[in-house]
């Protein structure tokens, strides 16, 4: 004997109900069949939503009983070849329909829809589905009996939840076998009637527990559940792509991840079969060739210590508290009386070691009773002050990890924690099991999905990280930088299992996001010119609501306002990769709370472009300082223009033509005073100062203009004119040097905690005297380097190279 079970989907069109058939025709080869059916997908949903109508006086409860009629009747034409076939089921069906409608206008007369009314209500979807499928193998020269599934089991009168009584089942179905000698047997699922012959219901999703009851009292050699899936999968495909099917399982596996939210398998089904040792099986009926699930005593081992992930929903946490508790024996049994007398079931339990709380969790739906009956238990301690009043905590979620083989692993917990924590989900409670079968977490239900795919990342997919990146400025650095990134994304796949996707691209007139899967590179340039525009606020919202796991924020731009998202930012997790200089060279506090931010939320905040671009200079003084070195004093020439500027005048051309070609070249900012003056030089000498250790303030760093105070009056024309009066100001200060042999650069220095910028002459040989073009350098002395600097040089400016230093921010940032 084997029992197969259909599910909704498998049976929810006439098509579908084809390849049922066709299924159970080959396990009809190898021996007889008891087939249970769901009602066709959708049918229970909308026969609950038909009687909540009628109950509420609505009169839609009508339609949507002829719908389900016109659908039942369509599927039955369609699976009746003849017109002899299809006479004999249609007037049963439409008599169905009539009492369907009958016991709706009752409901509706009486604006009350009890859970016994109800049962009655729901179970015409299996029945009408069962018949259907009998006349079907009817019609094809099968013969098929129905089993009313009513007379076979025996049920306690919980309407809704119904409870299965063994022993008068296993007796009942026996009768029936005996009494009905059948190939093949079909039965309604879901459906079963209590000692007085009232229709009860075993709980949504119930027909998988009816074929596993039918498969124990029958001692079944196998049970096979056939749904939309290829097996029960490593987690909810709803919820994870890459979500697998897991192909062996044990029975306590599979009990632990369907207890734990595995729709695939309603959990009660897993008892019946694994006391009588009945193999089970998980099969898609829609790719039958596919290994599916076996469900057995001892699976072969696999490396994977993780089987699955689950979740659950509308979960609520019940806090009771209060020294009254502590070393007072009896607190969790009268917790528990209390719960279970009001019939709430426990998900989950956790109690501090100091005895001086104990957390359960609950169905959210409970909250009102078991605050009314807990605190009605211990009114006497709460009103002496002992205990508080309970405190019940809603919107949470579990998402527990589910095999056999962790308890012999160790380190699981730690994965689990670190990789939920550097993704800023927030752990509420943590429960593990004596059978170290399963940990569980409760956590925020709005972290679920993404919590899920971290794990399901950590534990499933070592093999490659999903990275999101929203990227702020694709201007001159940002569009070099998305170019580099499309060029980059199917070598960081492979050789570094990285998934670098593009989750939105933001200007300060569209912002450009993706609904799914990343925006595509090579057009993001007419997409985002289509796209709506968000504000800065509006696009950091966007990024905390999508939850998504890795993400980083890149701000390529140099606005102060974007700075000011880095705070939310890192406050929820994301990492900050910014070219832009302000955050970092702002007040002292707001730079340090940034840092700490980040260490806080376990997050990265990367700026290694603020400096030279993507020379390593910040990256440099965090391995001396991490490593214990002090850097004692930096010297070093950081501003392409001003290089730029003193690399070219001679006094043969003025120095205002030079300063010209150097904007028209597109060294300087649009206004060249923020590069002539020194101050953009300063900013950057404040960073490494304070990557070095020291608390500095802008105004810390000593600036000694080289420009007469005129210059830097009125407009940029107007300071172009002050360079051609100053002239011979200019024209001075390079032969003071040149006649010495020495060249002028604009140098910053950091001494013992003191930073100043200014222009300097530099003799030959000196470290900074051989400078070309964009060149940029650092000189580091410290307790190790102490006669000669480490030496950090090469270019130090443009948009290519500067995009590359960014894009080796984001990696990091993508923790490897
Ligand atoms: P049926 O109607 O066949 O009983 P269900 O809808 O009850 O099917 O269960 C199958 C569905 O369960 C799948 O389509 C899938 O979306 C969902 N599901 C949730 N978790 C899992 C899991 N771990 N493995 C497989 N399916 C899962
Ligand atoms: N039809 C019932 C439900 O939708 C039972 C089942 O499909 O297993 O809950
Ligand atoms: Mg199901």
């Amino acid at each position: 004997m084997q029992v197969l079970k259909f599910g909704g989907t498998s049976v929810a069109s006439a098509e579908n109900i084809e390849k049922v058939i066709a299924i159970v025709g080959q396990a009809l080869a190898q021996g007889p069949v008891v087939l249970v059916v769901s009602a066709l997908g959708g049918t229970t949903d909308a026969l609950i939503g038909a009687g909540r109508a009628a109950a509420a006086g609505d009169e839609a409860f009508r339609i949507t009983l002829r719908q389900l009629e016109a659908r039942h009747l369509t599927a039955a034409e369609a699976l009746l070849p003849t017109p002899a076939a299809q006479a004999e089921l249609q007037p049963w069906l439409t008599a169905q329909f009539t009492e369907l409608a009958l016991l709706a206008d009752g409901i509706f007369a009486l604006g009350e829809l009890s859970p016994r009314t109800l049962d009655r209500l729901m179970s015409y979807g299996e029945l009408l589905s069962s018949r259907l499928v009998v006349a079907a193998f009817q019609a094809r020269g099968l013969a098929a009996a129905w089993a009313d599934s009513r007379q076979l089991l025996r049920t306690n009168s919980r309407f809704g939840m119904a409870q299965v009584e063994e022993v008068v089942t296993e007796q009942q179905v026996r009768a029936f076998q005996l009494a009905t000698p059948s190939n093949l047997w079909v039965a309604p699922g879901f459906i079963a009637a209590d000692a007085e012959g009232h229709t009860t219901t075993l709980g949504r999703g119930g027909s998988d527990y009816t074929a596993a009851i039918l498969a124990a009292a029958l001692g079944a050699e196998k049970l096979e559940i056939w749904t939309d899936v290829s097996g029960m999968l490593t987690a909810d495909p709803r919820l994870v792509r890459a979500a697998r099917p897991i192909a062996h399982i044990s029975y306590e596996e599979a009990m632990e991840l369907s207890h734990f939210g595995a729709k695939v398998l309603y959990a009660p089904t897993v008892q019946p079969v694994r006391q009588r040792g009945i193999p089970m099986w998980i099969k898609n009926t829609f790719a039958p060739q596919d290994f599916g699930t076996l469900v057995e005593v001892a699976p072969p081992p696999t490396p994977n210590v993780v089987r699955g992930l689950s979740s659950i929903g509308n979960l609520a946490l019940l806090n009771l508290e209060g020294s009254g508790m502590v070393g007072v024996p009896g607190f969790s049994a009268r917790l528990f009386a209390a719960l279970a007398r009001a019939r709430i079931n426990v998900v989950l339990i956790t109690q501090s070691s100091s005895e001086h709380s104990i957390c359960v969790g609950v169905n959210e739906a409970d909250v009102p009773a078991a605050q009314g009956v807990v605190n009605e238990e211990f009114a006497g301690e709460i009103s002496a002050g002992r205990l508080e009043p309970l405190r019940p905590e809603t919107g949470l979620a579990i998402v527990a990890l589910v095999g056999e083989n962790m308890k012999n692993h160790p380190g699981i917990s730690g994965r689990l924690f670190s990789a939920l924590g550097h993704n800023g989900v927030n752990i509420r409670a943590i429960a593990q099991g004596a059978s170290e079968r399963n940990i569980s977490t409760v956590i925020r239900a709005s972290d679920v999905r993404k919590a899920i795919n971290v794990l399901h990342e950590e534990f499933f997919e070592a093999t490659s990280k999903q990275v999101n990146l929203f990227i702020l400025g694709p201007g001159n650095v940002g569009g070099k930088l998305l170019a580099q990134l499309a060029q980059q994304q199917a070598y960081l796949r492979e050789k570094l299992s990285l998934d670098l996707r593009v989750m939105a691209i933001a200007n300060s007139r569209h912002s450009l996001v993706s609904e799914e899967g990343g925006l595509d590179l090579r057009t993001w340039p007419e997409d985002l010119n289509e796209a709506p525009k968000l504000t800065l606020e509006e696009f950091t919202q966007l990024i905390i609501s999508k939850n998504l796991r890795n993400s980083i924020f890149v701000d390529v731009t140099a606005n102060p306002a974007a700075a000011d998202q880095y705070a939310p930012l890192l406050a929820k997790s994301v990492a900050i990769v910014a070219c832009n200089k302000v955050a970092a060279s702002a007040a002292y506090a707001s730079y340090r709370h940034l840092k700490q931010l980040a260490q806080d939320f376990n997050t990265k905040y990367l700026f290694e472009t603020n400096v030279g671009a993507a020379l390593p200079v910040i990256g440099t003084l965090g391995d001396l300082t991490r490593s214990g070195d002090v850097v004692r004093r930096m010297q070093a020439v950081l501003s392409g223009t001003l290089n730029f500027v003193f690399n070219n005048y001679d006094g043969s051309r003025p120095f205002a033509e030079v300063v010209r070609q150097a904007q028209a070249e597109g060294y300087t900012e649009p206004d060249p005073r923020l590069d002539l003056n020194g101050s953009d030089v300063a900013r950057k000498i404040l960073i490494l100062a304070r990557e070095a250790g020291q608390q500095l303030e802008m105004n810390d760093v000593a600036n000694e203009s080289f420009l007469p105070p005129s210059c830097l009056e009125g407009d940029v024309p107007a300071f172009y004119e002050q360079l051609a009066v100053h002239e011979p100001h200019f024209r001075a200060l390079y032969e003071a040097a040149a006649s010495e042999g020495k060249r002028l650069k604009f140098v910053a220095q950091y001494t013992d905690g003191q930073a100043a910028v200014g222009l300097q002459q530099i003799p030959p040989g000196h470290d900074l005297y051989d400078l070309r073009g964009k060149d940029n350098v650092v000189l580091f002395y410290t307790d190790r380097y102490t006669d000669q600097p480490l030496v950090v040089k090469g270019a130090g400016a443009g948009a290519e190279v500067t995009a590359s230093g960014v894009f080796a921010d984001i990696i990091r940032a993508a923790r490897l």
